[in-house]
C-alpha cells in the first residue's frame, strides 16, 4: 500500500536554524488548542468564496417551491423524494446507490488528480470551521489578541467576548439544524410551529442533534474531526501517487532556513549561506490542523493552501520569488517530470463519465411506472363451465409518478385470451396488488404452456405504457 510520505528534515548544522517545538503529531497525542491566523490571498478568495456559495445553496435551497411543494424535499413519512420536477419512491433507491457511487468515484478521481482539496475547499467540515474561526476571529480579535484573551483572568472583556462567540456559534448552528431538517419537513411550515411547539417530536430532536453536532464539531471538535475522525483521511493517501498535485515546501530552495534582516537582498541571503524559508512560522500559525508544511507531506494537511498565501506574502515583504511553498508534486518537487495525464486518472475519468452518462440516461428514461407479474402457484389452472381455460395471476401495479393515474389492462398472446378486469386507478406514488383471470377457449392451447404478454397503459398518457410477459397453462391432454 502507497503511504504518504514522511521527510526527515532534521535541521541542518549550518546553524542557521533555531529549533522550535516539534510539530510530530502521535496518534491521540494530547490536543494543543491551535490558534488559526487569518491570511489573505489567492486560495483564501477561492476558498472563501467556495465556502460562502455552499453555505448560500444549502440555506436556500429548502427556502425554494416547485409549484406548491419544496423543491428538494425527502418526504420520509410520504416515502417520496421531490428534487425540483421530479419524485422519486422508495423502489427507485437503486438510482440513489449510483449516485453515491458516483461521488465515491468523484472523490477518487480529484484526490488522485489533487490530493485532499475536497476537505480544504469544500467538505463541510471545514466550511463550517472556517465560518467558526471567521466569527471568533471578528469578536475575539486577531490570533494574537486571542492568545492574549485566553491567557487574561475572567473580566467583563473576556466574559462578554466569550459569550458572544458562543451565542454567534450557537445560532449559526441552529440555522444549520433548522436548514437540515427543512430538507424532511416544509421549512416554512416548520419554522412557524417550532417556536409554537406544534412541530413533530422528531423535528425538535433532529434540530436539536444537528445544533449539538454543528456547535460541537466546528466550535470545540475542529482539526480533530479531519484527524482522527474522518475514515476518508484515512485511506486517501493510497490513491496519491506521485504526481498528485499536493501542497509541499521546497526543501531544496528553503534550506538552511534562518531569520535575518530584510536590508539582505535575495543574492545577498544566497551568498551568506540562507535558504529563502526566514523561519518566521507564519504558515505554522496559518495552518487550520496546525501543522508545519515543512516537514514534508503530512496526512493532517487538508490541501487548503492556506499556508502557500502565507508564505507567498512573506516572500512578497522580503523580495524574493514567490512558491516556496506551492501547489506542485512529488515528481517536480525532485526534478523530475510531471505527468498530469496519467492512466489511473484517466482511468477514473473514463469510469466517470462512463457512470454519469448511464445515470443521466437512466433518470431521463426512467418509467415512472412499476409493473410486475406473478401467476397464482397453488393452482395451475382451472376450467370453467363453458369449457374455457382460466389462470390466476398478481399485478404489482406502482404508479411512481407525481401525479394519480388510471391504468388500462389488457392482455395479447392467444387468438381468445380475455381479462375480466381492465381498469385500475392508482394514487400518485401508490401501489395497488390486483388479482385479475385471464380465460382462453381450450382449442386454443396446442402447448401446455404458452407465453401471454399483459400491457399496462395509463388512460391520459401514452407515453406511460409497460408491457410484461408471463406464461399461460393448460391441460392438452383433455
Ligand atoms: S499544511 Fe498548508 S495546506 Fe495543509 S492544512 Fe496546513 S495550511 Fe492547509
Ligand atoms: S511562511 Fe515561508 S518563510 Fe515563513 S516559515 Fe513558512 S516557509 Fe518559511
Amino acid at each position: 500500500m502507497e503511504k504518504i510520505p514522511s521527510h526527515d528534515i532534521t535541521p541542518p548544522t549550518v546553524g542557521h536554524h533555531t529549533p522550535g517545538e516539534s510539530h510530530t503529531q502521535e496518534m491521540y497525542a494530547k490536543r494543543r488548542h491551535i490558534y488559526v491566523r487569518e491570511i489573505k490571498g489567492l486560495f483564501q478568495k477561492i476558498r472563501r468564496s467556495a465556502n460562502w456559495a455552499l453555505m448560500l445553496v444549502f440555506f436556500l435551497l429548502p427556502w425554494i417551491n416547485w409549484g406548491d411543494r419544496p423543491a428538494i424535499w425527502f418526504d420520509l413519512p410520504g416515502r417520496e423524494f421531490h428534487i425540483f420536477a421530479a419524485t422519486f419512491y422508495p423502489q427507485e433507491f437503486v438510482l440513489l446507490s449510483w449516485l453515491l457511487i458516483i461521488c465515491a468515484f468523484g472523490l477518487f478521481f480529484i484526490t488522485v488528480f489533487a490530493g485532499r482539496v475536497w476537505c480544504g475547499y469544500t467538505c463541510p467540515q471545514s466550511v463550517w470551521t472556517f465560518l467558526f474561526i471567521w466569527l471568533e476571529h471578528r469578536i475575539e480579535g486577531s490570533r494574537n489578541q486571542r492568545i492574549k484573551l485566553d491567557k487574561q483572568p475572567l473580566n467583563t472583556n473576556k466574559v462578554w467576548r466569550k459569550s458572544a462567540k458562543h451565542a454567534a456559534w450557537l445560532v449559526i448552528a441552529l440555522a444549520t439544524g433548522i436548514t437540515f431538517v427543512g430538507y424532511f419537513t416544509p421549512i416554512r411550515t416548520l419554522v412557524t410551529e417550532l417556536p409554537t411547539l406544534e412541530a413533530h417530536g422528531w423535528s425538535y430532536f433532529w434540530v436539536g442533534f444537528f445544533l449539538v453536532f454543528t456547535y460541537l464539531n466546528a466550535g470545540w471538535l475542529r482539526e480533530q474531526v479531519c484527524i482522527y475522525m474522518c475514515p476518508y483521511a484515512r485511506f486517501q493517501s493510497v490513491m496519491f501517487d506521485r504526481d498528485t498535485l499536493i501542497v509541499s515546501y521546497d526543501k531544496e530552495r528553503g534550506e538552511p532556513r534562518g531569520s535575518r534582516k530584510k536590508s539582505l537582498t535575495h543574492t545577498q541571503a544566497r551568498e551568506a549561506g540562507f535558504g529563502d524559508c526566514i523561519d518566521c512560522d507564519l504558515c505554522v500559525q496559518v495552518c487550520p490542523t496546525g501543522i508545519d508544511i515543512r516537514d514534508g507531506l503530512q496526512y493532517e494537511c487538508i490541501t487548503c493552501a492556506a499556508c502557500i498565501d502565507a508564505c507567498d506574502s512573506v516572500m512578497d515583504k522580503m523580495g524574493y520569488p514567490r512558491g516556496l511553498v506551492r501547489y506542485t508534486t512529488e515528481n517536480a518537487l525532485e526534478g523530475k517530470k510531471s505527468h498530469i495525464l496519467r492512466p489511473r486518472l484517466l482511468g477514473y475519468f473514463a469510469a466517470l463519465i462512463v457512470m454519469v452518462a448511464a445515470f443521466a440516461w437512466a433518470v431521463n428514461d426512467r418509467m415512472p411506472l412499476g409493473f410486475d407479474v406473478e401467476r397464482e402457484r397453488t393452482q395451475l389452472y382451472q376450467t370453467t363451465r363453458d369449457g374455457r381455460i382460466s389462470n390466476v395471476y398478481s399485478l404489482n401495479i406502482r404508479n411512481l409518478d407525481n401525479q394519480d393515474h388510471t391504468y388500462r389492462l389488457s392482455v395479447s398472446g392467444l387468438p381468445s385470451v380475455t381479462l375480466d378486469d381492465v381498469v385500475v386507478s392508482v394514487p400518485a406514488g401508490e401501489a395497488r396488488l390486483q388479482i385479475v383471470t385471464v380465460l382462453v377457449d381450450a382449442s386454443d392451447l396446442t402447448e401446455p404452456s404458452h407465453p401471454i404478454i399483459f400491457t399496462l397503459q395509463a388512460q391520459q398518457d401514452e407515453s406511460l405504457r409497460i408491457e410484461r410477459e408471463s406464461r399461460f397453462l393448460g391441460d392438452i391432454r383433455r
